[in-house]
């Protein structure tokens, strides 16, 4: 298997931390997946293209990035199935597909990284959810040493969430991703920004609209390096919403169900008066609270802390706390799970 002692992570992720990693090893058979088997009793991360993962310490555990490519494509009475390798990148996978007439995941377009990881947080965007569209998900188990077809049902998605993140995180390796695109399509069009496209608008016309929106929103790692939204949105309960929505009167919410509600982290930050700030040389965005970004002369440890103290003030303001999105990832391996107490 081709690995490499000493490697710098710096290119490997979109805050563009510096951090050195012992060895990082690129399985890309089933071959070396076996070897790894025996590597995982140390401290280890498995890294796609690494713009969910926040490196904290100058010294990285192990790293795993796998390098499975290639995609094919099946077609049945009613839709196309698509398979992909989990170190495809993601956006390139959306392009291919508009271009060749497989719709359903243009509203996805331009969200960075790898196929292999648009699982493991159920990527989405304007309306869409990978899970909308996931036929299963070949995942390899270190203990067993085998390779799983998991079901859409065994993945366990929910928002920002499946069952990668909980009993199956560290536990194995996403090889191959298999999409389910029904050939009944239907414009998708109800999130703000696309609602002034027509509803008989093309899937090419959709995927670049949601280019140019997310453009003109986000700022591009590559200028200012970040890793998108830092937060979650929280979703609370329902008395909880009654509560605030009292003294926040315009305060932007969204049913999840009959006794949940999503409130957006971004008007949050923005409300504690946390928009555009900067400290240590990381900060928050200022035309998007949501986004944490490296202004050039900041560290891992420092967007650590800036997110540890808006979570602290959005806390003291509304009471509601804000998980992280982004995977924390310490010297000794461990990813700090959601909260910042833990
Ligand atoms: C500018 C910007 C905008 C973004 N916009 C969105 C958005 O609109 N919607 C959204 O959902 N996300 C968004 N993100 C977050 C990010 O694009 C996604 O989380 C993406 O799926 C991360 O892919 P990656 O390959 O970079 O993952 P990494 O950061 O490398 O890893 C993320 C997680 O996946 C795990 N992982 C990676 N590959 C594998 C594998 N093969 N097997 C098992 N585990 C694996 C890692 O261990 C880690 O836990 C944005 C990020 C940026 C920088």
């Amino acid at each position: 298997m081709k690995s490499q002692a000493n490697f710098s992570l710096k290119s490997c992720n979109s805050f563009s931390f510096e951090s050195v990693t012992s060895c990082i090893y690129f399985p890309e058979s089933l071959d070396d997946l076996r070897q790894l088997s025996s590597l995982t009793n140390e401290p280890f991360y498995i890294l796609g293209e690494g713009s969910n993962t926040l490196f904290l310490a100058e010294k990285a555990p192990v790293i795993i990035q796998p390098k499975f490519m290639g995609t094919s494509v099946d077609e049945c009475d009613d839709a196309y199935l698509v398979s992909a390798g989990s170190a495809e990148n993601w956006h390139q996978l959306v392009t291919y597909c508009v271009q060749k007439g497989y719709a359903g995941l243009e509203n996805l377009a331009l969200i960075p990284g790898s196929v292999g990881a648009a699982p493991i947080q159920n990527i989405g965007a304007y309306g869409v959810e990978l899970s909308d569209v996931i036929e299963h998900v070949n995942w390899y188990e270190f203990a067993t040493q085998t390779l799983h077809q998991l079901s859409h049902e065994q993945c366990q998605f929910g928002y920002r969430d499946s069952v990668f993140k909980r009993e199956k995180r560290d536990k194995g390796i996403i090889t191959q991703v298999c999409l389910k695109l029904p050939k009944a399509w239907q414009a998708n069009i109800s999130y703000q920004g696309l609602d002034s496209l027509s509803a008989e608008a093309t899937p090419e016309q959709v995927y670049q609209r949601v280019i140019e929106v997310r453009q003109a929103k986000l700022p591009d790692p590559k200028v200012k390096p970040n890793a998108g939204s830092f937060f979650k949105n929280p979703v609370v309960s329902q008395q909880t919403y009654q509560q605030l929505v009292k003294h926040y009167p315009t305060m932007p919410a969204y049913q999840q169900s009959t006794t949940q509600v999503k409130l957006a982290a971004g008007w949050l930050i923005e409300q504690a008066g946390l928009k555009g700030i900067k400290q240590n040389g990381v900060g928050v965005h200022d035309k998007q609270a949501l986004v944490l970004v490296n202004h050039g002369e900041g560290t891992g440890a420092a967007i650590y802390e800036l997110a540890r103290n808006i979570n602290q003030q959005v806390f003291s303001k509304f009471g509601v706390s804000l998980q992280p999105e982004v995977r924390i990832v310490s010297a000794s391996g461990l990813i700090i799970k959601d909260g910042f107490n833990g």
